[in-house]
Formats: C-alpha cells, sequence, structure tokens
C-alpha cells in the first residue's frame, strides 16, 4: 500500500544552477484534493500553492507555497512512504531510519562546499535504495555512515574529510593526518 506523506521545509535559498530547472506540474494547484498546510510562521492554514514540480526523478513533488494570512512563503515535499528500515546504534539502541536526519548529517558536512541541494537529495535517495535493496528491516549506524562516506568521497574531498571526523569519532589531530594521508595516497 501506498500512502503520502508531507513535511515542511525552510523556503530554501538553493544557489543559482545552470541545471535546468525540474518540469513544471501543469497546474500549481492539486485540481482534485487542496490541502492547505499550516504556515510555519503564523501556523494559520491558509495558502496558496504557487508553483509545483516534480523533483528527484519522479520521486518526488516540491510545492512552493505562499501563506495568505501573513505572506510567508514555504516549501513542501510530497513523496511516497517507505517501509520504515530500523536502524541500530553503536551503544546497541534502535531507532526508526530517519531520512531527515541523514540528510542533515550529509548537508552539514557540506557547509559551503560545492554540492547543491539536489546532490544531496540524490545521494540520500541513493543510500536509502541500497539499504532497501540489502537489508529489509534493521540497519546498522555504521553501514549507512560507510555508504555516505562511499558517496562524500567521489563528490568532495572536504566534506568527506568532515564527516569521516565524526563518523570516525577521531580523538586527535594526527588519526584526522592520517585519513588526509590515506585520502592523498588513494588518488
Ligand atoms: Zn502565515
Amino acid at each position: 500500500m501506498q500512502a503520502q506523506t508531507h513535511r515542511t521545509a525552510p523556503f530554501s535559498a538553493s544557489p543559482p544552477s545552470s541545471a535546468r530547472p525540474p518540469p513544471r506540474l501543469t497546474s500549481p494547484r492539486p485540481a482534485a484534493h487542496y490541502f492547505p498546510m499550516r504556515c510555519p510562521n503564523c501556523t494559520q492554514s491558509n495558502d496558496k500553492v504557487v508553483d509545483s514540480r516534480i523533483i528527484r526523478n519522479g520521486a518526488a513533488i516540491r510545492r512552493r507555497r505562499v501563506c495568505a494570512q501573513c505572506g510567508h512563503r514555504f516549501t513542501t515535499y510530497e513523496e511516497v512512504a517507505k517501509p520504515v528500515i530500523g536502524v541500530l546504534k553503536r551503544d546497541g539502541r534502535r531507532e526508526d531510519f530517519d531520512r531527515a536526519k541523514l540528510r542533515a548529517a550529509i548537508a552539514h558536512a557540506a557547509v559551503k562546499r560545492p554540492i547543491s541541494e539536489p546532490q544531496l537529495d540524490v545521494i540520500v535517495d541513493d543510500i536509502i535504495r541500497e539499504l532497501e535493496t540489502e537489508y529489509h528491516r534493521e540497519v546498522p549506524t555504521t553501514v549507512i555512515g560507510r555508504k555516505v562516506l562511499d558517496k562524500l568521497e567521489k563528490i568532495d574531498e572536504v566534506a568527506y574529510l568532515r564527516f569521516i571526523s565524526v563518523y570516525r569519532r577521531f580523538r586527535n589531530a594526527s588519526q584526522f593526518l592520517s585519513e588526509i594521508e590515506n585520502l592523498i595516497t588513494r588518488q
């Protein structure tokens, strides 16, 4: 069974990209069932969809909304809900897999690096697809971390090093430097 989830995100100010914009839906307002979302600024549910686009190759729809009450602009995403995967943490605790949390961790490593918002989504979607294929109920966080590193290594070395410093919990500079050496010698 397929269900849809909605989540709100801040109106993103992504840098201008030379890539073609995602295809725009014929009408920004969903024709059959229109549900306003609660404005994150004034909490009123009285918005207007000003733009709807298909993103991530049809895996999601992004809607830009403007609040009729206070004029605040915000973005919502609609995507097929995935079956819940459990995450096994290093300390033995379990929690539900959280896409937003994974994306935030990667975005944190990618701050001020030339990795675009759509690129972040592609990385996250690729990892989730792999996890869903390889694991059915539970996946160790170490596996997820390793997958992030595999992706970042090919895209941006600084983001890779930032992520690995968290992932491997470096205790001192020499561990960090030896990882840089590994990175250099691999090239
Ligand atoms: Zn508002």
